[in-house]
């Protein structure tokens, strides 16, 4: 099923840059995300949050995480990141150079989250910058979470 590559209306022949599609588990998360706030799977068992959630707990290992979705603060440092020039997949090329960041949030510790950042590819990002959650509008009901750097420290 390729749909979401083929062309958008107004830019003829172009590919469009293809959306999420949940599933049951991450169904959730992207509702969330829609109305622009970010929740992540907490296990019921140890309280841990997990990204994705799996089958298994990865910090108590209970087979029966019954993980729940709920709000974080979307802060977190910057741990890593690249700067994606060359799109890979079709409907990226207008997008290109973007930053990716790997970020630790504050809610716990590893909990890392990989997303864009939308200051844009000359932004001043350094190790340990801070950063917060922001969301990028991509279709009509579905929003990407990414990051934005916090103001000068
Ligand atoms: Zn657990």
């Amino acid at each position: 099923m390729t749909a979401a590559g083929e062309s958008a209306p107004g830019a003829p022949g172009a590919a469009v840059r293809p959306v999420p599609v949940p599933d049951d588990v991450s169904a959730p998360y992207w509702a969330a995300a829609a109305g622009h706030r970010l929740v992540l799977a907490r296990c019921s068992a140890c309280a841990a949050f997990a990204i994705p959630p799996d089958q298994i707990c990865p910090h108590c290992h209970s087979s029966t995480p019954g993980f729940v979705f709920e709000p974080v603060s979307g802060r977190g440092r910057v741990r890593s990141w690249t700067t994606i020039r060359q799109a890979f997949l079709p409907g990226f090329d207008r997008d290109v150079p973007f930053v990716l960041v790997d970020v630790e949030l504050v809610e716990q510790e590893e909990l890392r989250m990989v997303g864009r950042l939308l200051d844009g590819p000359d932004a001043p990002v350094r190790l340990g910058a801070s950063v917060r959650a922001a969301f990028e509008d991509v279709a009509p009901g579905v929003a990407v979470p990414a990051f934005v750097l916090e103001g000068a420290e």
